[in-house]
């Protein structure tokens, strides 16, 4: 059976090789006006017309990009160096004439993480590109390369042309003993999965299980190396190999790290790849990071499970242009948020303290700057248009549903069967060939762990309205909530905790009516101003920390507080107001923390023993 199944796949792959391929060329060494020239060989086409898009957007992101933006002075070129009629059909397309005698194509990209004069979305970083001569190209190739409509799975090689010192760290393997990487995937979608950063190298690779791990990091100041953040993560490696059963679902896997001393957008983080992260994270030594490092790196790598491995049909398939979004977030990134933390919990890599305050962190943040009523698949399938102001709740809320799935289940199985073991029997079922069908997930879950009574979970808490009930998870394992009495507090109005930043302006926006403060509603705050200044200082994302905190230190009760906001009128359009009032504290919300109860039952300790400690 193995050695005809190796044969399939031998027969398979050199099938795919046998056939017309498209070709990228990429030099870095010739690096124009912030921009990079993209030369395609295409493979022949027999039809008369032929459309190249870039995406609209990829998987992962939950956002529009529109990465055609990033693409000017396009050509097509027939095999005598002649140029070939085309039409920009939309903001991704091109559609060529005379397809049949199309031999190459030709434009520039601009890098999306400073190319401010471009319109558009900001695209988050570890979705995009970053060119600097000197020191760093960090890849994203779907940001820079695109694909015949309807050739989605010809095969498909990149050639880098690179500065000599650089590196390339991916999971792509290099092909090539030249001076120019060649890089070789099964289609399109493999190729742009796989990011690539080039600069100075600085690698470890060593065996985990099945795979080979590779982390690049790129530290502008040299503040932090691959063998420091190696030191952090082999141990959570180790023990998210152990959560998943020993095996890894992935025989190479690739952490891409650049650490930024200019976080300018406000925001930073990583995007999950199949066999590969890329993360961008502020620059600091290892010590300042390597809390953040091992949270982040354990999100991104239980992605290996979901989606990349369990998703439904509209991932699977995904459509670059006009995608369809899954219904289940929860799974995806709120389930994939928990195994990040419980895995800590468990191999005794964090204890149950800090466990508790991350996820009462978590119910602060959900309650404070997150719609309370909109049922979470509702907001999952709308997640790129009417509902993106939500998403950053499949980390909060998101995370308590795979939290509360876990203890429910524990209980209804005498503490035997969690998420855990729900995930392992779900890949059973998929794989990254087999997607499920998103109606039907449910009742699969239902069917796998043969535990009716979960229907009513995903109907109240993840389908419906119904408030989570976290009381009741925690008294299952022994906690409760502890509310201290209100008190006064000195804020500008709002709650730190109910800011958001728009993605479009790059300033902080109040996001809910529940995170402005009595003397915030005396200014005559709203929800979704955004803040401009304070008492003349600057509001924007780099000085806000500072600035807020200079203003709070020397306030005196009846000072007059200036707040300038920009407040939306429709259509992107903003007026500016200047609100002033005579300060005064507010009362703030009643602080709440997650303590074990005085005297919790044998139950409930075992309950609590087997959530924690249970080793399948
Ligand atoms: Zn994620």
């Amino acid at each position: 059976m193995k050695k005809f199944l190796l044969f399939i796949g031998l027969f398979i792959s050199s099938l795919a090789w046998g056939q017309d391929k498209v070709s990228y060329y990429i030099d870095l060494n010739k690096l124009v006006k912030d921009r990079l020239e993209i030369k395609v060989k295409t493979p022949t086409f027999k039809q008369k017309e032929v459309v190249y898009a870039l995406p609209k957007i990829v998987p992962g992101t939950y956002a529009n990009y529109d990465f055609g933006r990033f693409v000017q002075d396009f050509q097509a070129i027939d095999k005598n160096g002649k140029a070939l009629k085309f039409k920009k059909t939309g903001p991704n397309t091109y559609q060529i004439s005379q397809a049949s005698s199309l031999a190459e194509i030709r434009y520039w990209v601009d890098d999306t993480w400073d190319s401010p004069e471009i319109a558009g979305d900001y695209v988050f970083e570890p979705a995009g590109t970053s060119f600097q001569a000197d020191s760093l190209f960090a890849l994203n190739t779907h940001a820079m390369l695109g694909y015949f409509i309807g050739h989605e799975k010809v095969a498909v090689e990149l050639s880098i042309n690179k500065p000599q010192p650089f590196y390339g760290g991916s999971s792509l393997q290099n092909t090539s003993l030249s001076k120019t990487d060649i890089f070789l995937a099964q289609n399109y979608q493999d190729l742009i999965d796989a990011p690539l950063m080039y600069s100075a190298p600085d690698t470890v690779s060593f065996p985990l299980a099945n795979a080979q791990i590779l982390i690049s990091v790129y530290s502008p100041n040299k503040m932090c190396s691959a063998s420091q953040v190696a030191e952090q993560i082999k141990p959570l490696l180790e023990a998210q190999k152990k959560y998943l059963g020993g095996q890894l679902p992935v025989n190479k896997y690739a952490f891409i790290i650049v650490l930024s001393d200019n976080i300018k957008n406000g925001s930073y983080g990583a995007l999950e790849h199949a066999q590969s992260s890329f993360y961008y994270l502020p620059e600091g030594n290892i010590q300042t990071l390597a809390e953040t490092i091992r949270e982040v790196c354990a999100h991104e790598f239980f992605h290996i499970v979901t989606p990349l491995n369990i998703h439904s049909e509209e991932i699977g398939n995904f459509n670059f242009l006009q995608p369809k979004m899954s219904k289940h977030l929860w799974l995806y990134e709120g389930l994939t948020e928990y195994a990040a933390h419980h895995v800590q919990l468990k191999y005794q890599l964090t204890d149950l303290k800090k466990f508790m305050s991350t996820f009462e962190n978590k119910w602060d943040v959900m309650n404070v700057q997150f719609d309370r009523n909109l049922p979470f698949t509702t907001m999952s399938e709308k997640v790129l248009d009417k509902y993106k102001d939500e998403y950053g709740n499949v980390y909060q809320k998101g995370a308590w549903l795979g939290f509360g799935l876990d203890l429910t289940l524990r209980k209804l199985s005498q503490g035997k069967y969690g998420t855990q073991e729900m995930m392992r029997d779900l890949a059973k079922f998929y794989g990254p060939h087999q997607s499920f069908k998103d109606n039907e997930l449910f009742d699969q879950l239902v069917k796998i762990t043969a535990q009716p009574e979960l229907k009513s979970f995903f109907q109240k808490y993840v389908e419906g309205k119904e408030e989570i009930p976290v009381a009741d998870w925690l008294h299952s394992i022994g906690y409760e909530i502890q509310e201290f009495d209100a008190r006064d507090i000195k804020s500008l109005g709002f709650d730190f905790q109910a800011l958001n930043i728009n993605s479009e302006t790059h300033r902080a926006v109040i996001n809910s009516e529940e995170g402005i403060h009595e003397f915030g509603k005396m200014l005559g705050l709203k929800a979704k101003d955004e803040l401009l200044m304070v008492n003349q200082l600057s509001l924007s994302i780099d000085s806000f920390s500072t600035n807020v905190a200079k203003v709070l230190k020397d306030i005196q009760l009846g000072d007059i507080v200036e707040l300038e906001i920009a407040r939306p009128t429709g259509n992107g359009n903003y007026e500016t107001i200047r609100l002033k009032a005579p300060f005064q504290t507010s009362m703030g919300n009643a602080p709440r923390t997650f303590v074990p109860q005085k005297k919790p039952s044998d139950a409930q300790l075992k309950l609590r023993e087997q959530w924690m400690n249970s080793i399948p």
